[in-house]
């Protein structure tokens, strides 16, 4: 499987022997400042492994633009940097930043994924309004592509999305949600979305699928993600992998060598 996003060199996965052996391939996400270097360096050191920078609304309080531009430029050369993101918002808790200082900061991310030519990873949670708004006015900006993470919407919100951005390369990727109960209806959100479009991930350490639920979630643990699409899709677990591969590497324009 290609995970197109995790997070193992969080700490609560650095330590894996698969992690440090580089056996998960996919794409290292950005999410604070501070950790952009460490995600860079295990991408460089390892085949297969991708690298985004990026900055979650969760630390939008304390985002320096010129830091991040500067961050972006000086990186510009490494051929393992694939994305801008994850950026977005994020209406799930109410100890997070305000929501202007979000927005602000995720518009000025996708000012640099326009300037610097790369495609957009986005983050959303119990934000549609904004997310699709934001989205829509800076269309312009994201002829690169745009990929909402984690896929949380309804069939319906996808659509519109898809309408609203036509002529915007707009993926989505599915991830340990979809196998929830409670998030069934995920299942019409993936069947509305066109076949080229769909991405897999696990968002490791979060998210865990069931029969994992709750636990800290594991690149290994996709397998359960891909299983519940592949039900939900009526194709096999292989195809699944196929296409979310294919579709991974044309969202992030990775060519397939390996
Ligand atoms: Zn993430």
């Amino acid at each position: 499987m290609f995970d197109s996003h995790f997070h193992t060199t969080d700490p609560r996965l650095i330590t894996l022997p698969e992690v440090v052996q580089g056996k998960n391939h996919g794409v290292e996400i950005g999410a604070d400042f501070e950790s952009l270097p460490a995600v860079f360096e295990y991408a460089r050191e390892h085949e297969g492994i991708y690298c985004t920078a990026g900055v979650h609304p969760e630390y939008a309080d304390t985002y320096s633009a010129n830091d991040f531009e500067n961050f972006v430029v000086a990186n510009l050369n490494e051929p393992k940097f694939v994305a801008i993101g994850e950026c977005g918002v994020d209406y799930h808790r109410d100890d997070l930043p305000s929501r202007e200082q979000q927005i602000t900061v995720f518009e000025h991310q996708i000012f640099m994924a326009d300037r610097y030519h790369k495609p957009l990873v986005v983050h959303s949670r119990d934000a549609w309004e904004d997310t699709a708004n934001v989205l829509i006015a800076n269309r312009s900006k994201l002829k690169h592509g745009v990929l909402i993470h984690c896929m949380s919407y309804t069939a319906e919100q996808a659509k519109f999305l898809m309408e609203q951005l036509s002529g915007v390369p707009v993926y989505f990727a599915f991830g340990g949600h979809i196998t929830y109960k409670n998030k069934a209806y995920l299942h019409d959100t993936l069947r509305a979305i066109p076949l080229d479009r769909i991405l897999i991930e696990t968002d490791a350490p979060y998210l865990a699928p069931v029969p994992k639920r709750g636990e800290i979630n594991r690149p290994q643990y996709i397998q359960y993600t891909a299983e519940t699409m592949a039900q939900v899709l009526n194709k096999t677990v292989d195809e699944i992998e196929l296409m979310t591969r294919n579709n991974a590497y044309q969202f992030y324009k990775i060519k397939a060598v390996q």
